[in-house]
């Protein structure tokens, strides 16, 4: 039952055709449907504990919600305002644990949060809240509030609007890589020996007559169809899950909400620090700095169209720009202002109410037998989700196939590149020396310690045969062309749009999306995956198209992409 965690390798497109070759010949304690960061979670916990276990997903790891989150780890204060203490309190408990174990891609940030005479919320509400914030949290990796005059908020953000503002709060929640961090959860697994496999969707569920007992996928590579048998079958779809119960005759669970972010040039909205606001109609909206862009969101509207179609409407990008001009002083913005858009489907439970009053809770459902559902929740939280869908699996069907296994130990292990005890002082030191050393501009250096963690030795060893790879994609910018390569050959990087929207983030925050690394990129990559002239020249085409699409939020309008094609 227990078998050795492979170090590398087993989260490469090498190993793609043995695992499908493994998907026909065994049965797996597990299959998981879903390569979010709900299945990912629960498949690295699984096969940390010694349970056989088998991944797919319909399309790229984190292709869904979860490259599409807001990208904070936090405990999120404005549940206080909903008395969801349990859910602050293992919200905040997780970022502890994530701080932990994933250093390099977890990291705290300020959030400030203006109060104004025409708000909802007094700076007295706020200071109750926070100081229960900072008790729950209990936290010593990151800082506790402090209360601001409006003169200090204003040194802070200049941005702010002037008139009416009463002061307010900076405080510390944490940013992530969302799509990285689902992607390290998925190579964690893989080498602790899940099997895991990309762009394989599952058509149906196997049965016999008492339980579900396999799933049917179609490859999407090379368009053949196959079986997987498995003792119990998980479905992590998120806000496809109500798709998959359909298939095997349960009932609905979700209440899908949609949510789009926007991205605008740091110069147009430039900030220090996350800043909360209210949105037009009170709802809490961020503005979050990142690089030179600063990104905008979230909506929160009732979905009901599949989530593969999910995309920001005009309305959405209008009610953004909108509550941003209102809070921001000179902030004249306008939907040409807008770099993308990015778009998420909530998977949330079935619950009455306001969209954003819909709590972030989440449910298991082990009916019909051998199906494991599980739905909502957080990013954040995603962690204690698989730990506990792992122990009921355990507590059910234990007996039944006499499985022994070890305790959940994803709240101790790191994640890969993430074991570093302190990771500030390693980012520094590390950094300094690949500008030395290596010759790296500077925040290519600082980029590649951050995302890779200590597994950034593993990328230069691909550049070591030629040192040109080593020169980032675009100029002044920090992706460099060795990592198309690693992400080939290391990171299970199928397809163009894979490296350039979730092993990098050219796609969201580059202000030309990568359309002028994607040749390049693609060069570098065919060599890896052996693609020929035309089926580069097909990944860039496809690339474009998806970037035009990403764009596209207005029906009068020129995508934005399109406009600025090289
Ligand atoms: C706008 C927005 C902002 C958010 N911000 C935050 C935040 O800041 N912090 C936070 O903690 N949480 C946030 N969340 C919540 C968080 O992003 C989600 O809870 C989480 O990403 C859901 O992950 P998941 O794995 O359940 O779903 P997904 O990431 O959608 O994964 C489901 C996967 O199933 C696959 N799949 C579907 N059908 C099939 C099939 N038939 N066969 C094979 N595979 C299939 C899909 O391709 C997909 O990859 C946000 C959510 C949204 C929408």
């Amino acid at each position: 039952m227990f078998r050795k965690a492979t170090p590398t390798g087993a989260f490469s497109y090498r190993t793609r055709a043995g695992y499908l070759d493994r998907f026909q010949r065994e049965t797996f304690d597990l299959v998981i449907i879903g390569g979010g960061i709900t299945g990912a979670g629960i498949a690295r916990d699984a096969a940390m504990r010694g349970l056989s276990v088998a991944l797919l997903d319909k399309g790229d790891f984190a292709a869904g919600t979860s490259s599409r989150s807001s990208k904070m780890i936090h405990g999120g204060l404005r549940y206080l305002r909903y008395l969801q203490i349990r859910l602050v309190r293992e919200s905040l408990r997780e970022r502890e644990v994530l701080l932990r174990i994933a250093p390099h891609l977890v990291h705290p940030f300020p959030y400030i949060f203006p109060v104004y005479e025409s708000g909802s919320t007094s700076r007295l509400q706020l200071k109750v809240g926070l100081v229960a914030y900072d008790l729950l949290a209990g936290s010593r990796r990151v800082e506790h509030h402090t209360m601001l005059s409006a003169d200090d908020l204003l040194k802070m953000e200049p941005a702010l609007r002037r008139d009416g503002l009463q002061g307010g709060v900076r405080y510390f929640d944490c940013l992530v890589d969302d799509a990285r961090l689902t992607l390290a959860t998925i190579s964690s697994a893989a080498r602790h020996g899940a099997v895991v496999v990309s762009y394989a969707e599952v058509t149906d569920l196997e049965r016999d007559d008492e339980r579900v007992t396999g799933v049917r996928f179609r490859d999407h590579l090379d368009g053949r169809t196959g079986t997987v048998r498995s003792r119990v079958v998980v479905n992590a779809t998120g806000p496809w899950t109500d798709e998959l119960r359909a298939k095997g005759g349960a009932a609905p669970m979700l209440r899908p909400t949609k949510g789009i972010h926007l991205t605008l040039p740091h110069s147009s909205l430039p900030l220090s620090a996350i800043v909360a606001f209210p949105a037009l109609d009170d709802r809490l909206i961020f503005a979050v700095p990142l690089g030179d862009c600063t990104y905008v969101g979230t909506t929160d509207t009732d979905y009901s169209a599949s989530p593969d179609q999910a995309k920001a409407d005009a309305a959405d990008v209008e009610y953004l720009l909108s509550s941003v001009n209102a809070t921001f002083q000179g902030a004249h913005l306008s939907p040409s202002d807008v770099i993308s858009t990015w778009t998420g489907v909530r998977p949330l439970v079935f619950e009455e109410g306001a969209p954003s009053d819909v709590p972030r809770d989440y449910e298991i459902e082990m009916e019909p037998a051998g199906l494991a559902s599980i739905t909502g929740g957080k990013l954040t939280t995603y962690r204690a989700m698989a730990e506990d869908l792992v122990d009921r699996v355990l507590e059910k069907e234990r007996k039944r196939f006499g499985w022994s296994v070890a305790p959940c130990r994803t709240a101790e292990s790191p994640l890969p590149g993430g074991q570093l005890a302190g990771f500030e002082r390693f980012a520094e030191a590390t950094t300094s020396v690949l500008e030395e050393t290596w010759g790296l501009p500077r925040p290519a250096a600082e980029r590649l310690v951050r995302t890779y963690g200590a597994e950034y030795i593993r990328v230069l060893a691909y550049a070591l045969p030629d040192r040109q790879l080593l020169r980032p994609f675009l100029p002044g910018g920090s992706v460099l062309r060795v990592e198309a390569i690693y992400a080939a050959a290391e990171e299970m990087a199928l397809t163009l749009d894979d490296f350039m929207a979730r092993r990098t983030d050219l796609m969201l925050f580059d202000h030309n999306h990568g359309l002028n690394a994607a040749s390049e990129a693609a060069r570098l990559m065919g060599n890896v995956l052996g693609w020929d002239r035309r089926q580069r020249q097909r990944q860039v085409e496809r690339y474009r198209e998806a970037v035009a699409a990403m764009t596209a939020f207005a029906a009068d309008e020129q995508p934005a992409a399109a406009k600025k094609l090289p």
